[in-house]
């Protein structure tokens, strides 16, 4: 069932009635943190998922995850059942920014906290904030892409306009090319969301920019699925490989296009920082302790005490020094 989608069962399958018993009784003294995404499509959340339950598991807690598969009243549903089985703390990646907030007052009429991991849930009193600095990923995109082609026709292929980063990203995006556009040197030709963050779509959104266009020059795609389909239609059209791409994830087929030249960068940004990082919050308001955060972002209601990290630009030419350093990905995936 939807609901059941990416969980992580409680306790272990393999433990007999009796050993269950007591696991029960003795857990329910460990604090219980809930971690709901949208969605699972993208690689990198199974990243964010091992993680986190990891990092919660080694500081003394337990753990379930539930994915809504981008639908938002699942979503809030399952925030309701994590609610119900009594969690403590609430960690939310929000499908809808705006929706979500739903799942804020619930929460709260319950006592539990509420952290946004990643993506911030907007006009709402969400306890914390958590993410990558968004605005930065954008500027890194742009910056990388202008080296190539610094002039001429471009083209943004954003994220899901639902989701507050998308709106970030382009916002970065903005700041860099918009002194470019005044010079008179780039002309954003096409600039266009793609729904849910779907490679489909994404693709289609590139078939319709080259159709409308006889020249496209570079185009700024907002993650490495959306500039996975817009390579692919950039494939069709023949001019893979001559025209820029950005991305973001750092995901393995983006890199190993990176390598063979058909995309120009990705964003790496380190989730076993976000993750481990949100595990320790989590679980530090779960037993009632202070938190430290470095700024507040406004979420259009209140000022959010907030995190946010730092994201790293991924060519051909860093791709060892960086992914492959971390761990993130290994040299043998990438370069067989
Ligand atoms: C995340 C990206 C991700 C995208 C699609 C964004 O909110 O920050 O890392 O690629 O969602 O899942």
């Amino acid at each position: 069932s939807l609901l059941l989608t990416g969980c992580s069962s409680l306790p272990s399958n393999n433990s007999t009635k009796k050993e269950e018993e007591i696991k029960l009784i003795s857990d329910e003294k460990k604090p219980y943190i809930g971690f709901i995404l949208d969605t699972l499509k993208d690689e990198r959340w199974y990243k964010d998922k091992g993680l986190f339950e990891e990092e919660v598991k080694n500081l003394g807690g337990q753990v379930k995850t539930l994915a809504a598969n981008g639908l938002d009243d699942v979503q809030v549903k399952q925030a309701e059942l994590l609610i119900q089985e009594g969690v403590d703390v609430l960690v939310v990646v929000p499908h809808n920014a705006d929706i979500a907030s739903e799942i804020i007052d619930i929460a709260h009429q319950n006592k539990v906290k509420v952290i946004s991991y990643d993506r911030l849930i907007k006009n709402s009193k969400v306890d914390y904030y958590i993410s990558f600095d968004n605005v930065k990923v954008g500027e890194l995109q742009v910056s990388e892409l202008i080296k190539k082609k610094s002039k001429g026709n471009f083209a943004y292929i954003g994220g899901a306009e639902s989701d507050n980063n998308a709106v970030l990203f382009r916002q970065g995006a903005m700041k860099v090319l918009q002194p470019l556009i005044d010079k008179g040197d780039i002309k954003l030709v096409y600039d266009h969301f793609t729904e849910d963050w779907n490679p489909n779509i994404a693709k289609e959104n590139m078939k319709t920019a080259l159709n409308k266009n006889n020249r496209i020059d570079a185009v700024i795609a907002a993650n490495d699925g959306v500039a996975g389909g817009v390579i692919e239609s950039l494939t069709s059209a023949g001019s893979a490989k001559k025209v820029p791409v950005s991305g973001q994830d750092a995901e393995l087929e983006a890199i190993r296009r990176i390598v063979k030249g058909t995309q120009t960068m990705s964003v790496y940004k380190p989730i076993n920082l976000l993750a481990t990082k949100s595990a320790e919050m989590a679980m530090k308001i779960a037993k009632g302790e202070k938190i430290e955060t470095d700024q507040k972002i406004n979420n259009g209601e209140i000022d959010v005490p907030s995190i946010l990290l730092e994201p790293i630009s991924v060519t051909k030419e860093n791709v060892r020094e960086t992914v492959i350093k971390d761990g993130y990905l290994t040299e043998k995936e990438v370069f067989e």
